[in-house]
């Protein structure tokens, strides 16, 4: 029996199991390449050649930004008035419409900024990383990670209904876990295939991991935050206890939506970057390079190739256009 899977089965799955589904399709071959075949784009290869590019997001004035560097003359036809695509950050005054519901206008104060669409810049992203600087766009430490931020289940448990500091959670689970493997590997049960100083090596480390004390227990330390802060002199500040490991998972808080370390995937492992100021201000650093040649407003409805190069019908208030590009 043939032993596929289909891609929207794949998908499901692989969300389920809360990995990425881009990068684990990308691993396993099943987003091939680009087809794009390979441009010959040496100096001057543009020159007397018209290109019309379809969209003012990042992709299409970066597009524009280089082929006009080789000589190509670039029209950029952009359906929104404002230019960045999903890279735009909404401050006081900005406005968004959705096809079924009225205009929404977000009243910020001044200086205050949200970035709707990408707020991450990963270390993995260095083309991202080579514009940002090319460009003369500042950036500066995103920070991916806050353990004093708080949990809230709703629903039934003990810890349910209320606020739970998400470094509780992270190092009771951390303790609970590497006491169990402790004591199983205290009893061979987990190391036999180690010599005896590998297996003392394990233990040190789950030990550390977990933050165990000598005996290898669990119990309270400041790792997980105090109840009362330490001060000055004999203020030596009062300890939490552990939450109770079935309080834990009663109350819904080993659930992905609560135990989801993104810091664990590559894509957002720290140290993540973002854009002084707002990440539309890429955006804005593209299209001051760009903006004589780019269209906003400009909503295209048709595209019809021809022998020698391509139609483009674009609507805008003035009423329909038509441009011709070339075949590269
Ligand atoms: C909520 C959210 C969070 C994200 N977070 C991150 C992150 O943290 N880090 C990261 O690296 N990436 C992130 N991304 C992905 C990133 O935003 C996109 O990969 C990137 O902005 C895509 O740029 P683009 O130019 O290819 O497409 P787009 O930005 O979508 O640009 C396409 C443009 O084409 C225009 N257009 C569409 N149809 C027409 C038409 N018929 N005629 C004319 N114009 C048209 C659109 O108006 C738009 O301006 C996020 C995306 C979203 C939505």
């Amino acid at each position: 029996m043939k032993n596929s899977i289909s891609r929207r089965t794949f998908l499901t799955k692989t969300a389920a199991l809360g990995a990425g589904a881009y990068p684990a399709m990308l691993a396993l071959n099943l987003l091939p390449a680009a087809p794009a075949h390979a441009f010959d784009l040496h100096a001057g290869s543009g020159k007397g050649k018209h290109l019309i590019i379809l969209g003012g997001g990042l992709a299409g004035m970066t597009s524009a930004y280089e082929l006009r560097k080789l000589g190509y003359r670039c029209t950029i036809l952009e359906a929104r008035q404002r230019s960045g695509g999903r890279c735009w950050s909404v401050r006081g005054g900005a406005t968004t419409a959705e096809t079924q519901n009225p205009q929404h206008t977000a009243g910020f104060d001044k200086g205050l900024y949200f970035n709707a669409g990408p707020s991450r810049i990963p270390h993995h992203h260095q083309l991202t990383m080579h514009y940002c600087k090319e460009l003369g766009v500042p950036l500066e430490v995103y920070n991916n990670v806050n353990e004093g931020s708080y949990y809230f289940a709703e629903g039934k448990g003990p810890l349910s209904n209320k606020k739970v500091r998400a470094r509780e959670i992270h190092n009771d689970m951390r303790g609970y876990l590497n006491e169990l493997l402790a004591k199983a590997a205290s009893q061979h049960q987990v190391d036999a295939s180690l010599s005896a100083e590998d297996s003392a090596k394990v233990l040190e480390y789950l030990r550390a991991e977990g933050g165990l004390d000598i005996d290898k227990l669990y119990k309270a330390s400041a790792r997980r935050g105090y109840l009362e802060q330490p001060g000055a002199g004999n203020q030596v500040g009062k300890l939490g206890n552990p939450h109770r490991l079935a309080d834990i998972v009663s109350s819904g808080l080993l659930d992905p939506d609560f135990y989801n370390v993104a810091e664990y995937t590559y894509e957002l492992q720290m140290t993540m970057f973002q854009a002084v100021g707002g990440m539309d201000r890429i955006a804005q650093a593209l299209e001051a390079r760009v903006a004589d040649c780019l269209k906003l407003g400009a909503e295209v409805t048709t595209i019809q190739n021809q022998a020698e190069g391509v139609k483009v019908v674009y609507k805008d208030q003035q009423g329909t256009h038509e441009l011709t590009g070339d075949l590269c």
